[in-house]
């Protein structure tokens, strides 16, 4: 098996910016293990299934499919594989392009409403079963860099390297605000981000299954004074060693 980076860490740490630089820069593939649980919250809340009823949803997440296609990293589409892993890139490679029954929910996913609502389903079982089920096979061959909650500690605890990212909640909710902006969704007061931010990290981590925590291996990264450029570098930098 290739190598596979853990990366961990509360909501907004910068986890998927950093993990898809990452595995650009170092021609691996990249995986966004969030944007699964929010793709199945979406479904939810279109299918207006109760977010309480757990059996209704394992039946939704058991008929549905959710495919992670990696964007093209640079304007000559090449495959991520395909780059050369010494180069720095000056912009960050593309998002994954998210669908589920085939349909492109890529925005729809970054919503406020399906951020309100993720965590609930993410502590539900069958969800975590099936999904990590599907992130297990994505890794089977290594060569990959996930980002999530329970990476280092329940999906592959055997990883080689394991980052857990982390960022005052003030930072990550000013982080948060740039990226919706940016995404042009409608604007958040920074109040309300953090209390969002500070109430998923909350059920993320006092949830039952797989709660967020730091593996007792993995290295922390607090980035409030760190850019994106440095937190990438550090950890290629710890990859190499
Ligand atoms: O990473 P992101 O903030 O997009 O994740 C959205 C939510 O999905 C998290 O707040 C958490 O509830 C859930 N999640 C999880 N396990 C993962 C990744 C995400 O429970 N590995």
């Amino acid at each position: 098996r290739k190598p596979i980076i853990a990366i961990d860490g509360p909501a907004g740490a910068g986890k998927s910016t950093v993990a898809r630089r990452v595995a650009a820069e170092l021609g691996l593939l990249y995986l966004d293990t969030g944007a699964m649980y929010r793709a199945v919250t979406w479904l939810v809340q279109q299918s207006g299934v109760e977010i309480s009823d757990e059996a209704a949803i394992a039946e939704l997440v058991s008929q549905s499919e959710i495919e992670l296609v990696q964007g093209d990293v640079d304007a000559g589409g090449t495959a991520p594989h395909a780059l050369m892993p010494s180069r720095l890139h000056s912009s960050t490679p593309a998002p994954l392009t998210v669908l589920i029954n085939g349909q492109d929910v890529t925005r729809e996913i970054r919503t406020p409403q399906v951020s309100a609502q993720v965590s609930a389903i993410a502590a539900q079982g069958e969800v975590r079963r099936a999904l990590v089920k599907q992130q297990k096979e994505y890794g089977r061959r290594g060569g990959v860099v996930m980002d999530g909650r329970d990476i280092g500690t329940q999906v592959f605890p055997d990883a080689e390297l394991k980052i857990f990212l982390t960022a005052s909640v003030q930072e990550r909710a000013r982080r948060r605000q740039l990226d919706l902006k940016e995404q042009g969704q409608p604007e958040v007061s920074l109040e309300t981000l953090e209390r969002a931010i500070f109430e998923r990290d909350q059920k993320d981590s006092s949830r039952k299954i797989s709660p967020l925590r730091k593996a007792d291996d993995a290295i922390e990264l607090v980035t409030d004074d760190l850019t994106i450029e440095a937190v990438v570098e550090k950890i290629i930098c710890l990859y190499r060693d």
